[in-house]
């Protein structure tokens, strides 16, 4: 969810270009100015999927997951051939509801992240130096940022899916973030 540069931290695909109050200043006005309440936020998720929503549970904490202080992965699973999202909390469900997390527009653009990261860890198992670099730090600012990490999971596994793309991106992925 916290995703890429300046991407929104919920669906990690558009650019960020709203401030989301994560509790709705309607029901905590004191947050109104607090530095932790202010998530980057894209219109879609902003504006047409939370609005003013706020799901608790039946003591009163938030169903939502905030990606600032929440690890989404606790939460979440993403189908990495699928592009799309299931629930392993109440949490990620009604995040995934709010949020619309799995529209179609999302899911075909994870897809497509993943087919373009396994790719881009490919070539990077391949050179070395200052292409290396460049590769990582593509890597670092592309939307979905989701999709590698689910990938770098995935890799860590005894028995890592097929899908992956095979030993090489394996390789790759479990020494992702470790410079050669
Ligand atoms: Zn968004």
């Amino acid at each position: 969810m916290a995703t890429g540069i300046s991407r929104c931290m919920y669906c990690g695909d558009s650019l960020g270009t709203a401030i989301d109050h994560f509790e709705p200043l309607h029901e905590t006005p004191l947050r109104a100015f607090d530095w932790l309440n202010h998530l980057l936020a894209c219109t879609h998720c902003n504006s047409h999927g939370k609005r003013d929503r706020f799901p608790r549970d039946g003591v009163g904490a938030p169903l939502l997951i905030d990606p600032s202080s929440t690890d989404p992965a606790d939460h979440l699973w993403l189908s990495l051939t699928g592009g799309e999202y299931e629930p392993l909390t109440p949490q990620g469900r009604a995040t995934i509801d709010v949020f619309g997390l799995n529209r179609a527009d999302l899911a075909k653009g994870r897809r497509a992240a993943f087919t373009r990261t396994k790719c881009m860890l490919r070539e990077l198992g391949r050179c070395a130096g200052e292409e290396a670099d460049e590769i990582r730090s593509s890597l670092s600012a592309q939307p979905f940022a989701d999709v590698l990490a689910a990938m770098i999971t995935a890799s860590a596994l005894p028995n890592p899916p097929r899908f992956l793309g095979g030993p090489e991106v394996v390789a790759v992925l479990r020494t992702y973030g470790i410079r050669p």
